[in-house]
């Protein structure tokens, strides 16, 4: 049976990154697929290369601080793959939000960036505004503008894996795990490929299945520890009106933030809105997006961007975020990643943000690292580049 250092389950982002880290630590990768490259979540986000500027508002300081760096690292490594655009913040009379608090809010987001040009913030003249993009001028106070990332999740995690491909790292999809048992040299792995059992043995094994994690978890011998959690569904919608100049960022009238902006989809340029927040109890494999949802994004974007008619929607997709489980509000609870040891040399990743896939890998290999050994460095993940297809 062949042997390896490390076995990494789940190619999203973070399978992808976890492996290519890996792989660049001198280590010996395989990583196991059951669907496709970044089927998973990592097809589902909302497209944002992110510091995240509404996590300022739940006092989580240091995961913006860290994903505005992991921006500006993934702008320089990836720039065919990560574009800094426009984002509007407009504010009308009824907004909740009101001008000195999102003043106060990029200054900080500026601040929290290290007051890199990228990060400034400007008001510009909401006439213009208008002209462009037909936003509802009716009460309209103020618009803000400042920068954040955009980026294609399915081409980056791809890139990602081009990258850890390059370094050695050998995947294999569709392959999926179907047990997994814990033996004196570390765990034997049975996987499904081509309708055949296959099993390998690994020393450490990072569970990078996202919202399959706790389902992972189930195929183990001995038992594991789970943490508890909650999946939380989010949706979005493309629709063929005339694509935003830039993102905007809109207050829905239940006061959560959705964004409306500019996406590629089967090479036209439409207009992306999302996202929703909807506790999710079923199986990950099953979620979609409902009616309801597609209603909601739907008036969002009619009541900001009224003078748009015939809207249809084109596609619409629906993803899982892992949360902490907590009675407290969804909005509230940490957006960063968990790092488990479900068992001693298996880590499992929960939740965490597509910007912040880099520092969460090398954080994994950190981890893992007293359990492997040291070896010879063969890369660094902060000087790889990543190219788009
Ligand atoms: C609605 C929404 C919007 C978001 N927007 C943003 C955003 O704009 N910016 C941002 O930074 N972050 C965003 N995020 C967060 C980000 O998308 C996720 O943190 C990230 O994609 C998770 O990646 P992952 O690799 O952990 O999981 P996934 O991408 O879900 O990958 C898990 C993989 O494991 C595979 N798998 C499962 N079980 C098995 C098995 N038994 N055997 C083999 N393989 C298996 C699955 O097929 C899947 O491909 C968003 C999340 C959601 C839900």
């Amino acid at each position: 049976m062949k042997e390896l250092d490390v076995v990494v389950i789940g190619a999203g982002i973070h399978g992808a990154g976890v492996a290519q880290a890996a792989a660049a630590a001198g280590y010996g990768v395989l990583i196991l697929e059951k669907n496709e490259i970044a089927a998973g979540t990592s097809s589902k986000s909302s497209k944002l290369i992110h510091g995240g500027l509404r996590y300022l508002e739940s006092y989580q300081f240091s995961l913006v601080r860290k994903s505005l760096k992991e921006r500006a690292i993934l702008c320089r490594l990836a720039p065919g793959l990560v574009k800094l655009q426009p984002f509007y913040i407009p504010i009308y009379k009824t907004t909740t939000r009101r001008p000195w608090q999102i003043r106060v809010g990029l200054s900080l987001y500026a601040f929290l960036g290290g007051l890199h040009k990228d990060n400034l913030f400007k008001r510009v003249k909401h006439k213009g505004i208008k002209n462009i993009d037909k936003l509802e001028q009716t009460n309209l106070q103020k618009v803000y503008q400042y920068h954040d990332g955009q980026t294609h999740d399915v081409n980056l995690t791809k890139a990602v894996m081009f990258s850890a491909k390059e370094l050695g790292v050998e995947l294999k999809y569709p392959a999926s795990v179907v047990s997994i048992v814990k033996n004196e040299k570390g765990f034997k792995i049975t996987y499904k490929e081509d309708n055949k059992e296959k099993s390998i043995q690994a020393k450490v094994i990072v569970n990078a299945t996202g919202p399959w994690a706790n389902e992972l978890h189930e195929l183990i011998s001995p038992k594991v520890n789970s943490l508890d959690i909650d999946l939380v569904q989010g949706s979005h919608i493309i629709i063929d009106t005339p694509a935003p100049s830039g993102i905007y960022y809109l207050e829905a009238e239940d006061k959560r933030a959705v964004f409306v902006m500019p996406y590629e989809f089967k090479g036209e340029i439409k207009t992306m809105v999302g996202t929703t927040e909807k506790l999710f109890t079923g199986k990950a494999d099953d979620v979609k997006a409902t009616e309801e949802e597609v209603e909601y994004l739907l008036n969002v974007y009619k009541s900001y961007f009224p003078e748009q008619k015939n809207i249809n929607v084109v596609h619409q997709f629906a993803g899982l975020r892992v949360l902490p489980k907590d009675d407290g509000s969804m909005f509230s609870r940490p957006r960063d990643t968990i790092l488990h040891w479900a068992m001693p040399g298996l880590l499992t990743l929960y939740g965490g943000k597509l910007t912040a896939y880099r520092s969460t890998s090398e954080l994994v290999i950190k981890k893992i690292k007293p359990l492997l050994g040291k070896k010879q460095r063969i890369a660094c993940t902060d000087q790889l580049y990543l190219l788009a297809d």
